[in-house]
Order: C-alpha cells, then structure tokens, then sequence
C-alpha cells in the first residue's frame, strides 16, 4: 500500500565537509526520487495540509501531477499561489505548517510536501528558457513597490500579470531582501535560485532599481505626488535589530546577527577577495534560538570559529525550524540551553573576552503560549568567548513611518494595515514584516499577493 513506503530520504552534503564550506546542504530530489516520494501521497478528499498552507497551495494536486511526471503541470499548479516555489521548499516551516498536518504524519514520516515544492520549483527554472513571458496589455496605471523581498517580488508579480506598470525600488544593491543579505548561501543559493525567481519577476516587465532609500533618496509622498505614481505598496520588511540593554554590548566583537549575516551574505566577506571583514573569533555565542541565530551560528563555524546557541528557553521552544536545528548540530554546534547573558565581560582594549550569565528554569506559559523563563538565583557562571552575536529579533525601520504622511503605525513600529493591506494613508498599501514584524517568507509572499489585489480593487474603481 502506498502509504507504508518509508518516507524517500534526501540526500545532504557531508556534515564534517560542509562546516567548512559555504555551498547548499542538501541536493534536493532528482526526478525518480520525486516520482516516488510523491507516490506516497494519500490524494485526501478533505487535504489537512492545504489548510495548514498559508497561501493554500493545492498541494495534493500538484503532486499527483508529480507521481504521473507530470513536472510542468505541477509547476502551473504551484503557481497559481506561489510566486517562489524554489525558495519555500527550501526555508518554509513545513512540520508546524503543511507537512504538521499531513495525515500520514500520524503513524509514520508525512509526506516530503516541502522537497517535492523544492524539486518542481528547481525542474521550473531549469526549464523556464529565456522567452520573455507573455506580458499583458498595459492599462496605463503605475505602481511602486518599495523593497524587493519576497512581499515586494510578489506583490509586483501579480501587478505585472493585471497589466500594470510596476517599479520596484530597492535600497541595497542587490535584489531579494532577506532572501540575499541575511539567509546565508548554504540554505539558498542566490545565483542558482533567487537571481532566476528574480528574472522570472522581470520577465514579466517588472522594472527594478536598486540603491534607491525610500524616505532619503525620495519619499512616498514623492512616488505619488510628483513621480506620477497611481498607488505605492510598501514592503520594507523589518531589518532593525534588537538588542538586550546590557553591559557591554558596544565592545568591539559584538554584532547584531543582521550585520554579521550581510557581511557574510550580501557582502561575500568570507571571501578572501572580498573588501568586506567579517570576525568570527576563536569561539562566537550567538543569542537566541530562532532562524536568525541558526544561520548566524553556523555561518561563524564555517568560518572556523567554535560556535555555540545561547537560548533562555529550553529546546522544545527554540522557535528555529527544526531541520536548521538539526543540520547545526550535525555540523558540530553547542547548544546551551536555559541560559541567559546578564553582561559581556571586555578586555584591557575594548574587546569581548566572555559573557556573564545566569542559568534560567521555566515557569507558566506566557501570552506567546510558550514557558516563560526566569533567573535560578545564585546560577551566575562566565563563558569564554570573543565574539556575541545578538539574534533577538527585529522590527521595522522608522524611516518610512516618519517621512510619509499619514500613515500610522503601532507601539511596534509596524505600519497599520487591514486584512488586504489598505493603510490608513490613501492609495498606500503595505504587507509583509513590515507590518507583522519579522514573520515567514511565505506570510510575506501572500501579503503581497492580497495587497496586489486590493491595489487593482482600488485603482479599477478609482
Ligand atoms: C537570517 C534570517 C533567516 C530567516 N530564515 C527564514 C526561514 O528559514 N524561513 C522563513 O520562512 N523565513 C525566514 N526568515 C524570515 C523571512 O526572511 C522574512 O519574514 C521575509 O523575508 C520578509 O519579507 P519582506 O518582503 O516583508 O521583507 P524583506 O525580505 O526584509 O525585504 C525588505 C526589502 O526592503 C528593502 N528596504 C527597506 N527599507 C527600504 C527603503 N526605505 N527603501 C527601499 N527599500 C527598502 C530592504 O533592503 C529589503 O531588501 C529569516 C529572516 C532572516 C533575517
Ligand atoms: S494530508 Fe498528506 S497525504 Fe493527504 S493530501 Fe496532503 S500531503 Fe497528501
């Protein structure tokens, strides 16, 4: 019977090898492991996992497409809710997301949903070719995206394809938001598969530049007022790292995860030819337990220093994904656990030479759901270390909020944005971290795609 085949594994770089290497972890399925792992599908009437998707891709019908090899098929199905199947097979939570609800998860392994999205989204790039999409008729309306992250890209996608003028203004100098400075190469690639969703973007006449600051180089209010622009989707995610308010924490040798990520990232400073330095330092304590800090951490054993995850909670709340957990431990990771920094200890020169901290237990559950942690008293050791990484989340950057007029935002510094993404300033439109605080690619992909509707909603009655 189908589903008592074991689940196809998939295939990874050697975890010794590529602790030492920045190239992607896994391979991904070739065609027959597809066809096969797609085998395993119950093909269910009332499908758990497309609830469980947050932009509801019809997940059983593009595997039965997958089984039949029936890989273009699969990719057009895809696509009618993802904009970026390559990217969410690689970085989306898929066990607390569709592989969390898939029924054959409650005897055995669920279905590879994620790996199989990976592999049609890959089998689509490889067989895009170089035609130029069909572009629609233009209706004569213009859009500005500001940020071209996964809501940006989105959002800008589905303008296109209803035939508006769409340009994309992107502050760094490269496209993708997060996708390129922060989540690191090993997890996905950014000229083998970002670069292609990007030009997949273009080639339905997005115009995209880059080196654009919204709110310096030109505000909102600019991009309608005097820039002859119809609506402007703001999508600047939430790139403003937090810190813990502790002593030390200006020494030389502590960074924001952000700021060691684009350095390794965005600015290849793990390259020798790179102008950009990076210090990983003899051994780096990355705190948190999230996406962040796996990347982060592992980025610091790549470039040879011990690395080790600093988390008050225990693991069963580290809010990481667990195939990251996984990989960072096969790759030689320390976690410790229940342990919280109370003061970075400095050298006579102004560097870190380890952290104070205090050893934490759980108590009640918080307003989050989760246990909330408190100091054991009297648990107070030191922790040898020269470099900190602060991995504690982030918001939004306050230069749009306070360059454009009329558009509020709340005690988090989000913008304030309905359901479809409507503002509270006419004709401004916003989605993704930028108004939820940093959340998931996916979330932010589907925010794009309701604002892009509400847009065309707003402009065809305007
Ligand atoms: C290191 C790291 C790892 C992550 N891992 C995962 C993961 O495994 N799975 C997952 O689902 N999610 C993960 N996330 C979260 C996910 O990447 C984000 O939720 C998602 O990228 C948000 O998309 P966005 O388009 O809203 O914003 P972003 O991706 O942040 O893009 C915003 C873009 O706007 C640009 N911008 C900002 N301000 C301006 C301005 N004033 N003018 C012009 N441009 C501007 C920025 O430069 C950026 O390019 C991770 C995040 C990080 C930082
Ligand atoms: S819940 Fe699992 S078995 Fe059922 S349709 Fe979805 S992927 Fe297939």
């Amino acid at each position: 019977m189908a589903n008592r085949i074991p689940r196809v594994p998939v295939r990874e770089q050697d975890p010794k090898v590529r602790a030492t290497n920045f190239e992607e972890v896994c391979y991904g399925y070739d065609g027959d492991e597809a066809v096969a792992e797609a085998g395993r599908c119950l093909n269910c009437r009332n499908p758990r996992c497309v609830g469980a998707c947050p932009v509801h891709v019809s997940i059983p019908e593009f595997i039965a497409k997958v089984a039949g090899g029936d890989f273009a098929g699969a990719a057009a199905t895809i696509a009618r809710d993802s904009s970026l199947p390559s990217v969410c097979g690689r970085v989306c939570p898929q066990e607390s997301q569709c592989e969390g609800s898939c029924v054959l998860g409650i005897k055995q392994e669920p279905v590879a949903i994620g790996k199989l999205e990976r592999f049609v989204g890959d089998w689509a790039i490889a067989h895009a070719g170089e035609a130029p999409a069909e572009k629609p008729a233009r209706n004569g309306k213009r859009v500005a995206v500001v940020g071209s992250g996964p809501a940006g890209l989105a959002c800008a996608s589905d303008l296109a394809k209803a035939g508006y003028e769409v340009k994309i203004f992107e502050a760094l100098h490269k496209v993708g938001g997060v996708l390129v400075y922060g989540i690191p190469e090993f997890r996905l690639p950014k000229e083998a598969i970002v670069a292609k969703e990007v030009e997949a973007v273009k080639r339905l006449g997005v115009e995209i530049e880059t080196d654009v600051v919204i709110g310096r180089t030109m505000t909102v209010d600019d991009l309608l007022d005097h820039e002859g622009y119809d609506a402007v989707f703001v999508g600047s995610g939430a790139g403003l790292p937090r810190f813990m308010g502790i002593e030390g924490e200006n020494l030389n040798g502590v960074f924001s995860a952000n700021e060691f990520l684009t350095r390794a990232n965005l600015m290849h400073a793990f390259d020798d030819k790179s102008d950009t330095p990076i210090i990983a330092g003899r051994k780096a304590v990355v705190v948190g337990g999230g996406n962040v800090a796996m990347d982060a951490v592992r980025t610091a054993k790549r470039l040879g220093a011990e690395a080790v995850i600093m988390y008050r909670r225990s693991e069963a709340e580290l809010p990481a994904r667990v195939e990251e957990v996984h990989h960072a431990k096969e790759e030689g990771v320390e976690f410790r656990m229940l342990t919280n920094p109370v003061r970075i200890l400095a050298d006579e020169a102004g560097w870190v030479k380890g952290l104070e901290c205090v050893e934490m237990e759980l108590g009640e559950p918080d307003e989050s759901g989760r246990r909330s942690p408190r100091v054991k008293e009297g648990s107070e050791f030191t922790v040898d270390c020269d470099v900190v990484i602060m991995a504690l989340g982030t918001s939004p950057n306050p230069l749009i909020k306070s360059t454009t007029k009329g558009l509020d935002t709340n005690r988090r510094g989000c913008i304030v944005a309905d359901e479809t993404g409507r503002t509270s300033r006419e004709g401004v439109f916003a989605g993704g971290d930028a108004v939820t605080g940093a959340a998931t690619v996916i979330l932010a992909m589907g925010a794009g795609r309701k604002a892009a509707r509400a847009i065309d909603e707003y402009l065809s009655a305007k």
